[in-house]
């Protein structure tokens, strides 16, 4: 059979160092005119003094924190309603993106939201439209249509068209505060992401390109942004390897490494690129075939052996946790069977059991 896809990337993306300094003539170029922006502590002060002085911001959210709760936001969508705003801006990580998109389909269904969660009842069509910036280098959610939402430990990925940004601003110099640890982390989030929308049983032409050009993007930029963060070139390597991480797993959908990060994030409490990165060396070599050894190549290393080594020397300069016993309270069994519950684990294309995931897991020492 010949090659058969359907591909779709809607957001209307603008890349660049000082584009955010733009964000005024990028709203009204959307035909939005009173926006809130939703953000963490880091942004908080910067996103106040945006509210006071310009006309087109008439709120800020400043509550989000990692994982993000339904709490927070129904919180966000409250305020929108108040303020009637006709946009949602998300900036931050991929948490304040997730939170500006969930709460963007609560502005117009208020009281439903335990439903929405549950699945009880399906997303409502209107939304407010959502411009995506983010601050980390890491998870693309600024071109994707999912939102990961927790409610008390229980974490769950939200994959609807809904939630695909109208726009995305990818300043790379937002990412300069990021301490070197969540650089690392976030960073190989994107490798993750690539990596794994290219092994995907669902692969495609267009993001396999997107997929070996943000692999050799993280190889050559990751270790120089932990080293300075203030080396811009870096920055905007991994903005851009994120970016294009985001758009190789945005249809293919990811995989193993990500269904094991969900246990080790609620279970053990790592943070989403730490618990991806958890057992991606260990998937390059059981995934390992001519299509990576290929990828491997294009990205710049010899192999798939040197791409699982840079990998885990990545996670050691970054502090990231990369052994069984550092997992406070390791519940084995439990382990395996949650990560083999996933419904992203039979996206691997090797197909794991319980024998050879425990023994993944035991090798780590
Ligand atoms: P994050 O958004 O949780 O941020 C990590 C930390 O970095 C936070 O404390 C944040 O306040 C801080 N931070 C962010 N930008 C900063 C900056 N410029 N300077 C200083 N500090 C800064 O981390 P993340 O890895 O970007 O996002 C993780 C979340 O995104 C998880 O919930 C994960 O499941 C989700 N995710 C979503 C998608 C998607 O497509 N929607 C994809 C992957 C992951």
């Amino acid at each position: 059979m010949g090659i058969e896809f359907v591909y779709s990337q809607p957001v209307k993306i603008f890349f660049g160092q000082g584009q955010f300094a733009r964000i005024a003539e990028v709203i009204s170029q959307l035909g939005l005119h009173r926006c809130i922006i939703v953000c963490g502590r880091h942004f908080s002060s910067r996103a106040k003094l945006m509210e006071e002085r310009m006309s087109e911001i008439c709120g800020v959210f400043d509550g989000v924190r990692e994982n993000p709760q339904l709490s927070g936001i129904i919180e966000t969508a409250a305020l929108a309603r108040l303020k009637e705003a006709d946009g949602i801006i998300g900036v931050g990580g991929g948490s304040a993106i997730d939170t500006a998109k969930f709460a963007s389909m609560l502005v117009r269904a208020p009281g439903e939201t335990l439903s929405y969660f549950k699945g009880d009842i399906p997303f409502p069509a209107e939304h407010l439209p959502v411009i995506a910036v983010p601050t980390t280098a890491g998870t693309g959610s600024e071109v994707t249509q999912v939102s990961v939402v927790s409610h008390g430990k229980e974490k769950k990925t939200f994959n609807t068209p809904a939630f695909m940004p109208l726009a995305a601003v990818v300043d790379p110099e937002l990412s300069a505060s990021v301490p070197g640890r969540t650089t690392i982390n976030t960073g190989l989030d994107a490798m993750a992401h690539a990596l794994e929308g290219y092994w995907s049983r669902n692969h495609q032409p267009i993001s396999d390109i997107m997929a070996i050009e943000a692999v050799r993007l993280a190889l050559e930029n990751l270790e120089r942004a932990y080293l300075d963060g203030s080396d811009m070139q870096a920055r905007s390597g991994m903005a851009l390897a994120a970016l294009m991480g985001g758009l190789a797993f945005a249809l293919p959908k990811t995989a193993a490494c990500h269904a094991c990060s969900y246990p080790l994030s609620e279970d053990y409490g790592l943070p989403h690129g730490e618990a991806c990165a958890f057992t991606l060396d260990s998937f390059v070599r059981i995934n390992a075939d001519e299509r990576l050894e290929e990828l491997s190549r294009r990205a710049g290393l010899s192999g798939c052996e040197e791409l699982a080594l840079r990998i885990a020397e990545l996670k050691r300069l970054g502090g990231l946790r990369d052994k069984l016993e550092q997992l406070e309270g390791l519940d084995l069994d439990k382990l395996v069977s949650d990560c083999l519950a996933h419904p992203l684990m039979k996206n691997n294309p090797v197909a794991m059991d319980r024998d050879s995931l425990r023994e993944l897991f035991e090798n780590l020492k």
